[in-house]
C-alpha cells in the first residue's frame, strides 16, 4: 500500500524504522537514508532481526536537493518521513516539491546560523504544496505533535472553548551520565538556553531563560522543578485555537543539568559562530556534540519514564472544566522494543503514526498544515495501540 522513504539515522530514526517495520501491512515497502550509510544498515539488520522485515538503505546529504531528487527518483516514495535534522527541513521539501512526494516532520525548520525556530519559513511553502496536490505534516512527533493533537482533540470532545493551556513534559529517566542530551545535542541545547515565551491576552510575553518555574506533580511520578520555556507548538496552537488567553511550555530539568548547561554557556561552547582554532574553523556546539554522550546509546541503561500531557481550563455547556490529558513511556520498555531510549520513543511513533493517517487517506490534504488541522480521533486510536497510551482526568486541580 505505502512506500515509505525515512531520512535521519539517529535515534528518532531507529524507532521510526522499527514502527513502520511493525506495521508493514500499511508500509509495504521501507527505504532509510542517511549521511552516514552504516547507521541506517545498522538499524536495518537490527529490524531485520527483530521484526523479519527488510528496509532498503542509502546515503543522501539531505542538505542537497539534486541528490534528494535522485534517491527519489530511484526509489518513488509516496511520502518521506523527515528525521534528520531541523537545518534540512527546507532542502528535503524543495526535493519532495520537485520529485512530487508528501511530506512528514518532527521538528520545524531552524537555521544553522541563528537560534531561531518559527513556522514561517515552512508556511510560506503552503501554496506550492497545494497547488501540487501534496501534503505536508509538520511537527508530527510528540512535543510538537502529540501535544497538539491532545489539544486538538480535548477541543473536539471535552470543550466548547479552550481558554488556558499548560504543555507540561517531565523525563524522570536516569541514564546514570553526568550530563548528556536526550536528542540532538546542538539542537536541544540551542532550544533549551533560549528566552523563555508564552502567550498572554493576544500577545507574546518573553521571559529571562529559565526565569519562571515551580514544582509540578507528574502522575505515577510526583513533583518536579518544572521551568517554562519557549516551544514551537505554541506558535501554531494559538494560531489554530484563537480561544486561548494563555499557553505556556514547561519542562522539568534535574539541578545538575542546569548546572552544567551554565558552566557550557559561561565557557562558549554553546556559540553557535564560527572561531579559529588551530587554523581550522569550527563552531563550538558542534564540537561539543563530538564529545558529549551520543543519545543513541543512552538507551541501554536508562531507567525511569517520560510523562507528557497538556493541562486545560476552558468553558464545556457555560461551566468551567478542567483538563489533563497525558501519556507515560517508560525508557526501559522502549529500549526493549526498538533499541532507543524513551524520548526518540516518543518522537517516533507518533512519526509513524501521522504518516500511516497519510497513507490511509485520513490526513491527506493538499498544502502544509501542522498536525492540530487534522482530525484528532483515528490518531488518538492508534497511540494506544502503537506503544503510547494516554489517560485523561477531568475537573482536578492543575496546580496553576
Ligand atoms: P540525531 O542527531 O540522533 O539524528 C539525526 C540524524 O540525521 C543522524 O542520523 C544524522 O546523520 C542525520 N543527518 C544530519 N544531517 C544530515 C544531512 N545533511 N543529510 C542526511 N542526514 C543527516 O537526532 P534525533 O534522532 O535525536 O532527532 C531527529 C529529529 O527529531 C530532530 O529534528 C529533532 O529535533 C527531532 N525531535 C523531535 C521531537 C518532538 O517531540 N517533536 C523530540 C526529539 C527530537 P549522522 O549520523 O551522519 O550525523
Amino acid at each position: 500500500m505505502g512506500k515509505v522513504l525515512i531520512i535521519g539515522a539517529g535515534g528518532v530514526g531507529t524507532v521510526v524504522a522499527n514502527k513502520v517495520a511493525q506495521n508493514n501491512d500499511v508500509f509495504t515497502d521501507i527505504m532509510l537514508a542517511s549521511r552516514t550509510k552504516s547507521k541506517c544498515d545498522a538499524i536495518a539488520e537490527d529490524v531485520k532481526k527483530r521484526i523479519g522485515v527488510a528496509i532498503k538503505t542509502a546515503k543522501v546529504d539531505a542538505d542537497n536537493v539534486p541528490e534528494l531528487v535522485a534517491l527519489m527518483n530511484e526509489f518513488n516514495p509516496e511520502i518521506v518521513i523527515n528525521v534528520a535534522l531541523p537545518y534540512q527541513d527546507l532542502t528535503i521539501m524543495d526535493a519532495c516539491l520537485e520529485r512530487g512526494v508528501h511530506y512528514l516532520d518532527t521538528a520545524n525548520y531552524e537555521p544553522k546560523d541563528e537560534a531561531k525556530f518559527e513556522y514561517k519559513w515552512q508556511w510560506a511553502y503552503h501554496d506550492r504544496f497545494k497547488e501540487a496536490g501534496l501534503t505536508a505534516i509538520l511537527g508530527c512527533g510528540f512535543d510538537p505533535g502529540v501535544t497538539s493533537i491532545f489539544t486538538a482533540y480535548a477541543a473536539k470532545h471535552h470543550f466548547d472553548e479552550i481558554h488556558y493551556l499548560d504543555i507540561v513534559d517531565c523525563n524522570a529517566g536516569d541514564h546514570g551520565k553526568a550530563f548528556a542530551t536526550n536528542f540532538n545535542p546542538e539542537i536541544n541545547i540551542r532550544e533549551v538556553t533560549q528566552k523563555g515565551k508564552y502567550w498572554e491576552n493576544g500577545e507574546w510575553v518573553e521571559t529571562e531563560p529559565h526565569e519562571i518555574h515551580k514544582p509540578l506533580t507528574y502522575p505515577g511520578i510526583g513533583p518536579k522543578e518544572s521551568y517554562l520555556i519557549y516551544h514551537e507548538e505554541l506558535e501554531s496552537l494559538v494560531k489554530n485555537f484563537p480561544t486561548l488567553k494563555r499557553a505556556r511550555f514547561w519542562m522539568t530539568f534535574g539541578e545538575e543539568y542546569l548546572t552544567h548547561l551554565r558552566v557550557i554557556q559561561n565557557i562558549g561552547m554553546a556559540r553557535i559562530d564560527e572561531v579559529e582554532y588551530n587554523g581550522q574553523k569550527i563552531v563550538p556546539i558542534q564540537f561539543l556534540k563530538a564529545v558529549l554522550p551520543d543519545p543513541g546509546d543512552l538507551g541501554e541503561n536508562y531507567t525511569g519514564e517520560t510523562s507528557i500531557g497538556c493541562r486545560i481550563r476552558g468553558i464545556k455547556d457555560g461551566k468551567e472544566r478542567t483538563y489533563y490529558i497525558y501519556n507515560n513511556c517508560s525508557h526501559e520498555a522502549a529500549f526493549k522494543e526498538t533499541g532507543a531510549q524513551g524520548v526518540s520513543y516518543t518522537t517516533g511513533v507518533p512519526a509513524t503514526i501521522g504518516a500511516m493517517m497519510f497513507l490511509q487517506g485520513i490526513w491527506k490534504k493538499p498544502g502544509v498544515f501542522n498536525v492540530e488541522e487534522f482530525d484528532p480521533d483515528p490518531f488518538m486510536e492508534q497511540l494506544n495501540r502503537q506503544g503510547l497510551p494516554w489517560h485523561e482526568l477531568f475537573d482536578i486541580d492543575l496546580e496553576f
